[in-house]
């Protein structure tokens, strides 16, 4: 539908994308139900904007929170957007604070990242803290400002859309193996963003066509006698 040539830089890339989607919509009034992408384009705030456009993110999710050590990670506690805090796998809360702000300023602004603190004295008597938190007197979770849209890609990823999602990605994936190697594109010819932009726009419209023909097969011509 679209090409936007950008320097093999992610930000770029996920650039180009909303670039492409606007472009999209704005020419053709069409707009996507989901979105199909690999990791790099699983931030935060791109799965923000995608998910407050209504564009379900079939993408993974980039989330650093996972941990190596054997404890249990942010993934392991169950958020309780209802009331602001997560749960242990204990069934105790984790809250960002405990008292009520007469000076709301002085509360959760949702911008940047929260963090969520049990009680000392309840982690200190619990019989998980090995798994939980060894090394402190209680466990501490964040959660970054793009953790909504965060979750709802992780919940699309449970799904057996996503799955066929998944197979859907190889075979574009596979469109730009054939513009590498059979349409050489592996090098460009001309230079600077408007000759790249050029070149792609040309790849991609011979890949169209060469699509198009396999779709309507030329009509078979009959010979006369
Ligand atoms: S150590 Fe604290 S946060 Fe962790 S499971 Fe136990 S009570 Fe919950």
């Amino acid at each position: 539908m679209d090409v936007e040539a950008t320097r093999s830089i992610r930000q770029a890339e996920v650039g180009s994308t909303k670039t492409m989607l606007d472009r999209v919509r704005a020419k053709f009034d069409l707009h996507p139900e989901r979105l199909i992408a690999d990791t790099a384009y699983g931030s935060g705030p791109m799965l923000d904007w995608l998910v407050k456009r209504k564009i379900a993110p079939h993408i993974p999710v980039i989330d650093k929170a996972g941990r190596t050590d054997g404890t249990w990670s942010r993934a392991d506690f169950e958020w309780d957007a209802e009331n602001n805090q997560y749960i242990c796998p204990e069934g105790e809360a984790l809250k960002q604070f405990r008292r009520n702000y007469s000076d709301p300023n002085r509360g959760p602004t949702g911008k940047g990242v929260a963090k969520y603190q049990a009680l000392k004295h309840t982690c200190l008597a619990c019989p998980s803290k090995a798994k939980c938190c060894p090394k402190a007197d209680a466990r501490k979770v964040t959660r970054e400002e793009h953790e909504d849209a965060r979750d709802v890609a992780r919940a699309i990823r449970k799904t057996r859309q996503y799955k066929i999602s998944a197979k859907l990605r190889k075979k574009v994936e596979m469109l730009f193996a054939h513009l590498k190697r059979i349409l050489g594109l592996g090098r460009l010819r001309l230079r600077g963003p408007c000759g790249e932009n050029d070149e792609f726009l040309l790849a991609a419209t011979a890949q169209n066509l060469r699509k198009l023909a396999k779709i309507f097969a030329a009509p078979q011509q009959t010979r006369k006698a």
